[in-house]
């Protein structure tokens, strides 16, 4: 026969080891739903979804999307435009380029 000392130790073990199992399942859940999402929206407009194209001016490197005219900074990108005074205006008018191919038809 048991002591409840041992039913108490046990039980708590057997707890550890449920616990234990349910983060493993929840990270598991995450990581694929992480993999399944980066799939998905890779290299996609994050505000309508279509194809994102790479532009580079000088050491700036952004993704654009012809489609909204939305323009994805990367934060390393954001970084080093720190201390370049008058950059981010070049780069702005560099970038803010548009499509206007639709108006001109
Ligand atoms: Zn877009």
């Amino acid at each position: 026969m048991t002591s409840h000392a041992e039913d108490e130790y046990f039980a708590r073990e057997d707890a550890e080891k449920k616990r234990q199992l349910a983060i493993a399942h929840a990270k598991e859940i995450a990581s694929a739903e992480k993999d399944r999402l980066k799939a998905l929206h890779h290299m996609r407009c994050p505000k309508c979804g279509m194809p994102l194209h790479h532009l580079s001016y000088h050491s700036i490197e952004v993704e654009r999307c012809f489609a909204c005219h939305c323009v994805v900074l990367d934060d390393h990108d954001l970084d080093d435009l720190v201390g370049h005074e008058g950059y981010w205006d070049n780069i702005l008018r560099f970038f803010a380029l548009k499509d206007y191919s639709e108006k001109n038809e």
